[in-house]
């Protein structure tokens, strides 16, 4: 390998790297290649106890600084995080086998934007003042104390940011733990967190499968949990942290619709299509997987559709040109071309795309199906790959409808010139993050989350920090007290 890509040891716990070889080797793969990259260790009961007894420890000292003072170092480490761009963008291509064109432009950078607009807004959290007559309360924003971080393996990054920047800024400690299948990427986190200034034990990573995600999450010292994974997993952790009356933030997956109505600029729905579908090949829990195009525009947007595909760069994800990896591993690549052929048996019309690429690594084509009904397995489930479900609709009433019966509701797109209709039709999303005329923005200064069975809560913006903090209210009595005897 050209970039070291084996960490120094598995966990970062209390301000250092830890090892403990007895827990279950974890090989990290390649997705370019197949090659095995680094091998680490799942960790042992001893070795989650000793991350959530040092976040435990670390805390309230923590929560004592100012928010001036946390902020700072939140932002010192965007810094950092920005100046070593280059290096976290191949660590995040090789954990997660995306292009280099993406990652460099996507993952560091909007982890560094997490830290520095948490860490501007750390200083800024204030309680309230209510006056009662002569009497008052006063309200305390507080820590929740400890929480746990679970990511998915799409944006390993970008995830340990999200959770640890809003967690860290309102005076909390975090244990966080990556997805098996993308277990580098957090560990740069930790170690910049902690360059920039953070005490030892307020950022804690360790390694594990999901029964270690488990351990954590039933936890007694453990006060929040927030995963981004599947709706399935949401459920186990959902119901395991209510058993402990644990704070959560669910960030879960999707069916995305996207509805292009007859009106609309060809060529940005198709490039929103694109975005929504194929970028980090289709494994984006927002995507809009379910494509609506009215059917007088149809033909025009399935041609210029498949033109458009055929300029994607699919290859070494290190190269720079390249526009297109593979899949995250074998396991995701077999789960999506089980689809494929679902798509096909079911009787979806293959536009293009569908096959492997007869290659190393996880490639499959990036893949378009047209003339899907809304019961098809293709329109219904989240298949977390480059499979794009077109379907035909002639009525917004219907569309709507059929748009909306789904369980998930985490986001939604339309494209059309008709501003009237744009914003009735995003009021009428069941979908926690609407688009109008574009596709998957997510900058932190806007909420995201998903509503129905995509998530609770919500990551970013001004509305994360209720999800990681906690009112308490002082009553003060200026005058006697009166008591019945
Ligand atoms: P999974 O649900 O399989 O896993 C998510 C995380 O939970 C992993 O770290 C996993 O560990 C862990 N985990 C699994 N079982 C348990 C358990 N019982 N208790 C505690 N932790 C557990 O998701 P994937 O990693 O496959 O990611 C893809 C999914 O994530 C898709 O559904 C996608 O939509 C969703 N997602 C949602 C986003 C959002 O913001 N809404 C963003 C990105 C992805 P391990 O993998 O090591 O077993």
């Amino acid at each position: 390998m050209p970039y070291p890509t084996q960490p120094t040891a598995s966990h970062y716990i209390n301000g250092q790297y830890v090892e403990d070889t007895a827990g279950t080797p974890i090989d990290v793969i390649y997705a370019a290649t197949g090659e095995k990259i680094a091998t680490l260790h799942s960790a042992t009961p001893a070795i989650i106890e000793q991350a959530v007894a040092a976040a435990k420890a670390a805390q309230p000292a923590w929560a004592a600084m100012t928010g001036t003072e946390r902020g700072r170092i939140l932002r010192r480490a965007a810094d950092i995080l920005r100046e070593r761009n280059h290096d976290l963008s191949v660590l995040e291509t090789y954990d997660t086998g995306k292009p280099y064109q993406e990652t460099s432009v996507v993952d560091a950078t909007s982890g560094a934007d997490a830290l520095e607009y948490f860490g501007g807004m750390a200083a800024t959290l204030t309680g309230e003042h209510i006056q009662l007559g002569e009497d008052w309360v006063y309200t305390r924003r507080e820590a929740l104390g400890v929480c746990v971080g679970i990511g998915a393996w799409n944006y390993p990054t970008q995830i340990a940011c999200w959770k640890g920047a809003p967690a860290l800024a309102c005076g909390n400690s975090m244990v966080f733990k990556p997805s098996e299948t993308t277990p580098l990427c957090a560990l740069k986190v930790a170690e910049i967190l902690h360059e920039a200034g953070l005490p030892a034990g307020l950022y804690n990573v360790i390694q594990g499968l999901g029964d270690v995600g488990a351990a954590l999450v039933t936890d007694p010292r453990v006060d929040k949990v927030s995963l981004t994974g599947s709706v399935p997993t949401g459920r186990k952790v959902y119901a395991a942290a209510a058993a402990g009356i644990k704070h959560v933030t669910m960030e879960l997956g999707g069916k995305s619709p996207m509805i292009v109505f007859e009106d609309a600029d060809i060529e940005n729905a198709v490039s929103g299509a694109i975005l929504g579908n194929f970028y980090s090949s289709g494994q984006v829990c927002s995507n809009g997987t379910r494509v609506f195009v009215h059917t007088a525009i149809k033909d025009a947007f399935l041609t210029r559709l498949a033109e458009r595909l055929k300029g994607a760069v699919i290859g070494d994800p290190m190269d720079p040109d390249t526009s297109f990896g593979p899949m995250v591993s074998a396991r995701q690549m077999g789960i999506v071309q089980g689809y494929i052929e679902k798509g096909i048996a079911e009787g979806a019309r293959l536009v293009c795309g569908g096959k492997q690429l007869d290659q190393d690594g996880f490639f499959l084509e990036p893949t378009v199906f047209a003339d899907v009904k809304d019961d098809m397995t293709i329109a219904r489930e989240e298949i977390f790959g480059p499979v794009m479900a077109v379907l035909d609709f002639e009525d917004e009433d219907d569309v709507m409808a059929r748009a909306n019966d789904t369980e998930f509701g985490l986001a939604a797109g339309v494209f059309t010139r008709d501003l009237s209709r744009a914003h009735r039709v995003a009021a009428n999303f069941e979908a926690g993050t609407c688009y109008i005329n574009t596709y998957n923005d997510a900058p932190v200064e806007a909420p995201f989350g998903g509503s129905k069975n995509s998530g609770v809560g919500r990551e970013n913006s001004k509305a994360a920090i209720e999800h990681y903090s906690q009112l308490k209210s002082v009553y003060v009595r200026m005058g006697d007290l009166e008591a019945p005897f």
